[in-house]
């Protein structure tokens, strides 16, 4: 295990996009906080491999960095 190895966990790319997404209604918004339904979605261009983030939690951070490790 190398800890400097950053990238993708699938593929390894470094080529990633953030987008922001609300979730409401039925489904997602059962299991978290209402309040809490703003997220951050970080997506590798290459392999397409997607994380979801809290939104609230991830204030302040650089939440590329934090998917690419
Ligand atoms: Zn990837």
């Amino acid at each position: 295990m190398e800890d400097n190895n950053r990238g993708c966990v699938k593929c390894g790319s470094t080529d990633a996009e953030q987008k922001e997404v609300a979730m409401s209604g039925t489904g997602l918004s059962k299991m978290f906080d209402v309040q809490n339904n703003q997220f951050l979605v970080v997506s590798c261009k290459n392999c397409g491999y997607s994380e979801f983030y809290n939104k609230k939690s991830s204030a302040g951070s650089n939440i590329i960095d934090f998917f690419l490790g």
